[in-house]
């Protein structure tokens, strides 16, 4: 295998939105979904004269992020323009940091199936205000600009080259969003395009010390495709040397339905933004108070909760992970375990059923804790079997009320009453004479056969521990 030679080298640079109420230098409302150009003013218009003013809560969550992924929060810091011509960017420019961004030097742990526990260096973290979008579908033979987006405030965070396979990729964006998503910074909705991700790789030959040239994959619009797109570049740059080539520092855009990358046309690719400082705004100067209130604001962190769900319910790190991968389900576990449930049947209600409904509802999980606790303890007391229990589930997420009494109205809960068992045992094997003979016959493996008819025949209403053992008296006498 010819990729074996070859190293991989990643290193990521994400754009998050910041879950302010209004945008980044003026009132206008971030909030996605408005009908088009319709939450705009002169300032994000860029219109002549305008003047931006700062949006201190975006400042906030930004510092929080930061705080969150272990920088150094610098007290001042500048605004730069970048400049660029595009159609969606009225201005001209963006208003971004450059030389001296809000914060450096951060980290993020992230775990790497082939190297186990690895911290990702955050090399900068700094604000900036989004662009407009172009619109290709809109109009026949026309492009369409949406400025609803121009102003929004984002957090570009860039990490080292610190990730030596696509997979490592993926896994550190996963972090990334738990992180922020916890800390209250962003929701990081791919689909709406809360989270961005540009993706820097280069191979270099197993135990080079230097850093091959590297390319930048851009147009990523889904954690597998980040993956997806990761792992063709790299097999298209490894070709490229193998036959003698040389690679070209450039930007490619990922073809999804192609599974290709291209280069993008050279009339866009222009680096040279001639940043200087923005004059319309002073340096950005962060109050002492803002530090200590946004450190505050931060809870406790999906890698700590892991291990504090390990150590203190002894849940497999398996399901630690999962129950940890959005803020409000771990503490859903807990209430649930809280309420008098065990903790791994608590977990396997939670990371199958509760989250399942919670998908299709908006995250929303709908069975209170103490109710599924409820739940859980009929299954344990062996009143339901878990299959019905999952009915009784269903149930009380669309209409709540209690685990036994819906029980009992779908006729779920389990008959360990002799006198039904017996009839249904009597009827079962009334029913099939043949199979009978050849049980006496010895062929013992038809109990399973037998058991499955007096289910049917109780529709799921005999208590399944009861009934082999009576199947076996009746059969065997
Ligand atoms: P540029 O000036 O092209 O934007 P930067 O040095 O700012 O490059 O790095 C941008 C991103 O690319 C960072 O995430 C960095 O870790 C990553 N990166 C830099 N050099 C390489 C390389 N040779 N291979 C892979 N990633 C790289
Ligand atoms: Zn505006
Ligand atoms: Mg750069």
């Amino acid at each position: 295998m010819a990729g074996a030679m070859w190293e991989t080298v990643i290193g990521l640079e994400t754009h998050v939105q910041l879950q302010t109420r209004s945008k980044m230098f003026c009132g206008c409302s971030s909030a996605f979904g408005a009908r088009p150009n319709t939450n705009v003013c002169p300032v994000c218009l860029g219109l002549p004269g305008a003047l931006p003013t700062v949006n201190g809560q975006a400042i906030r969550l930004a510092v929080r992020a930061a705080l969150a992924l272990e920088c150094r929060v610098h007290r001042r810091s500048v605004f730069a323009r970048k400049n660029y011509f595009y159609p969606d960017l009225p201005k001209g420019y963006q208003i971004s940091q450059y030389e001296e961004p809000l914060a450096t030097d951060g980290g993020l742990t992230f775990s790497s199936a082939d190297r186990g526990t690895v911290r990702a260096t955050i090399v900068r973290l700094h604000v900036e205000e989004d662009a407009g979008k172009s619109l290709h579908d809109r109009m026949p033979r026309a492009t369409a600009v949406d400025l609803n987006r121009s102003g929004v405030p984002l957090a570009e965070i860039v990490t080292g080259p610190d990730f030596r396979s696509p997979q490592e990729a993926r896994a550190y964006l996963l972090a990334l969003k738990e992180v922020l998503q916890y800390a209250g910074v962003s929701d990081c909705d791919l689909e709406k395009g809360s989270l961005r991700v540009d993706a820097n790789v280069s191979v270099r030959r197993i135990g080079a010390t230097e850093l091959g040239t590297k390319t930048e994959v851009k147009n990523i619009n889904s954690f597998a495709f980040v993956e997806k797109a990761l792992g063709v570049e790299r097999e298209r740059q490894i070709a490229v040397l193998e036959a003698g080539g040389t690679i070209e520092q450039q930007t490619m855009l990922f073809d999804v339905k192609a599974n290709a990358v291209r280069p993008q046309r050279t009339k866009e690719e222009s680096k040279d933004y001639r940043y200087f400082p923005e004059p319309d705004l002073p340096p950005l100067v962060i109050p002492d108070a803002w530090l200590d209130q946004e450190r505050a604001a931060i809870p406790e962190l999906p890698a700590a909760k892991r291990e504090r769900l390990v150590a203190r319910y002894g849940l497999p790190a398996q399901d630690a992970g999962v129950v940890t991968q959005a803020p409000g389900v771990a503490d859903y576990f807990e209430a649930v375990v809280a309420a008098g449930a065990d903790p791994k049947p608590a977990a396997n209600w939670v990371m199958g059923e509760a989250l399942a409904d919670a998908n299709q509802h908006d995250g929303a999980l709908r069975v209170a804790p103490a109710t599924l606790a409820a739940l859980i303890a009929l299954i344990k007391g062996g009143a339901v079997s878990t299959q019905a229990a999952k009915r009784v589930f269903t149930v009380l997420a669309e209409r709540g009320g209690d685990p036994q009494a819906v029980a009992e109205s779908l006729g779920l809960v389990q008959v360990a009453d002799t006198d039904a068992l017996a009839r249904w045992v009597n009827d079962v094997l009334a029913a099939h004479p043949a199979e009978v003979a050849r049980y006496k016959g010895g062929e013992v493996k038809l109990l399973a056969f037998f058991v499955g008819q007096v289910m049917k025949t109780s529709k799921g209403k005999a208590d399944p521990k009861l009934v082999p053992e009576l199947l076996r008296q009746r059969l065997e006498s």
